[in-house]
């Protein structure tokens, strides 16, 4: 139903001593937290976050009932995070089937909104992963992991597997619609994709955003990019690439001009 991503130099934890002045708009957490609330307006019965830093590693937090029930992990190192609002399509509003949904590995999570209308048959391809959920967004991180595991040679996790490369490989396996963004522990960038459900880009000062619609994260920039349907987006802190059928594509940077309630 409802995501938002961030990726910020702001929350870096570069150990230089620095202190954090009143500007600082919060921590990645607190950023993704005050998303999901934006995003509350639109229903959901469900929410979760993953939050990724460099010494920390993945750390997810998801369950059934209001965003304000969700305790967001005080995550010091994260820099980047994603969330999701769920509306279950596939399997009840509990706790397991909530957003993000992981990989066997664990070092992969997916937000995702939409249904991937082939998920039985993706499931049964993914014999061998165990599920813990019931919904038909959990193929996808799996397949994320298959796609890793074949860029390292079948050594899980291994140092050759690239995610960006990996979901544009697992969107061409997708039936149906969605918004997808992915995130992994050790790699510094959002990667999404959408198909038939909408995902706009933000661009900030050394922050990028993403979100499902763009009163999510609007009180941090104006200047947004609408991704069509197809493309798959790498996000850093300074920017944003987009692919569309493998290639580099340009697209729009509009500003945004009206006003949130
Ligand atoms: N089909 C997915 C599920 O049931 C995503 C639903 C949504 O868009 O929130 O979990």
């Amino acid at each position: 139903c409802g995501i938002i991503g961030y990726i910020g130099e702001l929350h870096a934890a570069d150990g230089g001593g620095e202190t954090t002045d009143e500007e600082t708009p919060g921590s990645v957490g607190e950023i993704v937290h005050r998303g999901l609330k934006n995003l509350e307006y639109r229903g959901y019965d469900s929410a979760g976050v993953a939050l990724v830093g460099p010494e920390s590693g993945l750390t997810l937090a998801k369950r059934s009932g209001e965003v304000d029930a969700l305790s967001v992990p005080d995550v010091p190192d994260a820099t980047l995070g994603v969330g999701h609002t769920r509306w279950s399509t596939h399997g009840p509003p509990t706790d397991a089937n909530a957003h993000p949904h992981t990989d066997c590995v664990g070092d992969v999570a997916v937000v995702h909104n939409g249904i991937v209308e082939n998920y039985e048959a993706l499931r049964a391809e993914l014999a061998d992963h165990e599920f813990t959920s019931d919904t038909d967004t959990e193929v996808i991180p799996h397949l994320i992991e298959e796609e890793l595991a074949a860029d390292s040679g079948g050594e899980e996790g291994g140092e050759g597997a690239d995610l960006l490369a990996a979901v544009r490989r697992v969107e061409g396996r997708l039936e149906g619609s969605y918004g997808i963004c992915a995130v992994r522990e050790g790699d510094d960038r959002i990667v999404v994709a959408r198909r038939g459900s909408p995902l706009v880009l933000g661009r900030g000062e050394d922050a990028s955003f993403v979100a499902s619609d763009v009163t999510a994260f609007l009180e941090h920039t104006r200047d947004v990019t609408y991704l069509e349907d197809g493309d798959v987006a790498a996000l850093s802190p300074d920017g944003v690439e987009v692919y569309a059928d493998g290639d580099a594509v340009d697209r729009e940077t509009e500003t945004v001009t009206w006003e949130a309630d």
